[in-house]
């Protein structure tokens, strides 16, 4: 018999947010604490067999996964077909697993057939344990959001105590993950071919997705969305964290600290640039705080991106972003302000995220150009941060109350 007592749900649409280290879904009631939601994290347990050949869900066998018809009938604007579809879902499951000996995925499609607990009532045939679909806002309502890229529902079942990936028995995570379901919105036009990025800008990088929404069927969730959640192993973003491979939460802090490329932070599941980058320190670090074993390859993984901001006393600006260098940013603000400019300077280089902040020219008046004498800047991981610290530091500048508005205002990872 099976009753499936909690759902937790985890969305991806793309909304301006600010990103930290990594936080997991966690246990159903939250203690409020980071690090004690962590060592109760709900996960997928360590299995002996497998589904297909035990009937055992868990990490077994390889996560096993089932690819359903519907992922057939995606709108691809590169004509890519379902194989390639496929062999994409394949290759972001891998790249989750990449150095991770214990954390595998199988193909079943063709042995276990898909299926979605929630659809009718009553059902409780589970289907693989990861299940890909495409369905409409008519099939699945959580895409009534137009906005809405792909969903991941994962199922977990109440339990007296869990076997961790390091074979370590763990009574403190009490909630087993035993099937995901990754949605795909089958009313948006996709590609995999990266050069239609520019093409067709409107369409979303199905690998990029699928990257993202497999996180989610691992248990992680978005980092930027509960601050006080957030966990990494010190206040530098960017850095490799390291994870006790017996002790996962030992060593770990709440950190409001960001590095806001993680495959995990919502802002870019759009693009393809989460997927040229790969995981970064931080998706590995919650894959291996939820996973631990002390086999895991330490690999170098992505780490940060340069932005610039250049302006001329006449108000003329040039940015940059996505640069791996601060030299190369620099450069690219100044040549891109002195394209329209003259004596054009660098005033910012940062990893995170700038807002640059001018006064209008009738103070009183929102919508009156703007006074390029008076402005301010600001830099922070966060870009609602760095918007206030710009407005306030132009207004103080301004001295007359509330005459400036963001002008410009963009993040280093942005696309
Ligand atoms: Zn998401």
């Amino acid at each position: 018999m099976h009753r499936l007592i909690a759902v937790w749900f985890a969305l991806s649409v793309c909304l301006v947010s600010s990103a930290m280290a990594f936080v997991v879904e966690g246990p159903r009631k939250s203690t409020g604490n980071a690090i004690e939601d962590l060592k109760r994290a709900s996960r997928w347990a360590m299995t002996t067999g497998s589904l297909v050949e035990t009937g055992q869900r868990g990490l077994g066998g390889g996560l096993e996964y089932s690819v359903d018809s519907s992922i057939c009938t995606i709108n691809f604007v590169d004509d890519s077909d379902c194989d390639d579809a496929k062999r994409m879902i394949s290759q972001a499951l891998a790249r989750w697993g990449d150095g991770h000996p214990v954390l595998r995925f199988t193909d079943v499609t063709g042995r276990i057939s898909p299926a979605f607990p929630l659809a009718v009532l009553g059902e409780t045939d589970q289907g693989a344990e990861i299940d890909f679909y495409a369905s409409t806002a008519m099939e699945f309502p959580n895409f009534r959001n137009a906005l809405m890229n792909g969903y991941t529902i994962f199922y977990d079942r109440p339990i007296d105590y869990v076997t961790l990936s390091n074979n370590e028995r763990s009574t403190l995570v009490r909630d087993r993950i035993e099937s995901a379901d990754v949605r795909v919105n089958k009313e948006r036009c996709y590609y995999i071919d990266e050069s239609f990025e520019m093409m067709r800008p409107e369409c979303v990088h199905f690998p990029t997705l699928i990257f993202h929404e497999i996180g989610h069927a691992l248990g992680l969730g978005h980092p930027e969305e509960k601050p006080s959640l957030n966990i990494d192993a010190d206040d530098i973003p960017y850095n490799p964290m390291p994870i006790n491979c017996m002790a996962a939460s030992e060593g770990l802090k709440i950190s409001r600290n960001v590095a806001g490329s993680a495959v995990m932070v919502r802002r870019n599941v759009h693009a393809p640039g989460l997927w040229r980058r790969g995981l970064n320190y931080d998706d590995v670090a919650g894959r291996d705080a939820l996973y631990p074993h002390c086999g895991i390859e330490v690999k170098p993984r992505f780490s940060q991106l340069w932005g610039s901001f250049a302006r001329s006393a006449m108000g003329d600006v040039g940015v940059s972003k996505g640069a791996d260098t601060q030299e190369i940013a620099q450069q690219l603000a100044l040549r891109d302000c002195s394209a329209t400019g003259q004596q054009c300077g660098v005033v910012q280089v940062f990893n995170g995220c700038v807002a640059y902040a001018m006064a209008k020219e009738d103070v009183f008046n929102a919508q009156s150009a703007f006074d390029a004498r008076y402005w301010g800047i600001a830099t922070a991981q966060d870009p609602v941060a760095a918007r206030v610290n710009a407005v306030r530091e132009c207004n103080l500048e301004r001295g007359v109350g509330n005459a400036c508005r963001v002008h410009t205002e963009f993040c280093a990872f942005d696309e």
